[in-house]
């Protein structure tokens, strides 16, 4: 049974939200304030985390960069209010996998959540190779020249984007758009800190993702 915690304190929202998860076939564990949503999620009882951002205790957003220092790779869906430029790359950078602005349809966000929990199981068998770097889709594991590298949820979705299609650039709004499957091209100080980190975890591999100026970025064959 796949578990959903839902950290929401507005009961009008979390009323309905909970009945219809639970009418989805979803085991939910409600919490009320940030202190409570982080230790529910780091307890590992959960396979998502619906999160609002505006909690007592705790803001949504610590709860979040917090999970991540912990090295939690959780999918979390933030709810918010705050759809603005700022809060949105203020969130991505976080570590959230995915936004709902209030208000949303349940319908909605039954959507994002099946979206994210197929992600995070990794359905996939597939093994991609470039140069030294080996990502098993299945397990959801990086190598690079044998040794295992510890990515996050989204530094591992831009790899396999990158590496699926190596010897081509990718233009930023299809980046943005495959890994935080956002509409919206705004963050894409996002995607270039996203993909320095990755270059700087994968060492000396990282050299072979190029930047193409003014376009996108690529994953040189090979090197
Ligand atoms: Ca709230």
């Amino acid at each position: 049974m796949t578990r959903v915690l839902v950290a929401e304190d507005d009961p009008g929202i979390s009323e309905p939200l909970v009945r219809a998860l639970g009418r989805e076939g979803y085991e939910v564990t409600h919490v009320t304030d940030g202190p409570s949503a982080l230790s529910a999620a780091l307890s590992g009882r959960a396979d998502l985390l619906v999160l609002d951002l505006g909690l007592p205790g705790m803001d949504g957003l610590e709860v979040c960069r917090t999970l991540r220092g912990h090295g939690s790779t959780l999918p979390v869906l933030v709810l918010t209010a705050r759809t603005d430029e700022p809060d949105l790359v203020v969130g991505l950078d976080a570590g959230a996998d995915d936004y709902v602005g209030k208000p949303f349809r349940v319908s909605e966000l039954l959507a994002r959540i099946r979206a994210q929990l197929r992600r995070a199981s990794g359905p996939e068998h597939e093994l991609v190779q470039v140069g030294g770097v080996t990502v098993d889709a299945s397990s959801r594991r990086v190598t690079v020249d044998g040794e295992e590298v510890a990515l996050t949820p989204k530094e591992y979705d831009l790899l396999l984007v990158l590496m699926r299609r190596a010897g081509v650039v990718i233009p930023r709004d299809e980046l943005m758009r495959d890994v935080w499957q956002t509409e919206w091209f705004g963050a894409t100080k996002t995607l270039d800190m996203h993909i320095s980190t990755l270059r700087r975890k994968l060492g000396d591999a990282g050299s072979s993702i190029t930047t193409v100026r003014g376009v996108g970025f690529r994953m040189e064959k090979g090197v």
